[in-house]
């Protein structure tokens, strides 16, 4: 997530919260220190993270 202001790539998120089935998020530049908000949507796997999908290789003789 880029900064608006200064196009910096160095941003932490400050806070997040649902915001009607979206992620509203806080981020804070660290160069030019400014914060934005962002109103991301996220799909139910990003809601559930949940285990990594680990296939069992088949084994066949
Ligand atoms: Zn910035």
């Amino acid at each position: 997530m880029n900064c608006p202001y200064c196009k910096s790539t160095i941003t932490w998120v400050v806070s997040t919260w649902d915001f009607r089935g979206r992620i509203r998020r806080t981020r804070r530049c660290r160069i030019c220190g400014r914060r934005f908000s962002t109103l991301e949507s996220m799909t139910r796997n990003q809601l559930r993270p949940g285990r990594p999908v680990r296939r069992r290789p088949k084994i066949s003789h």
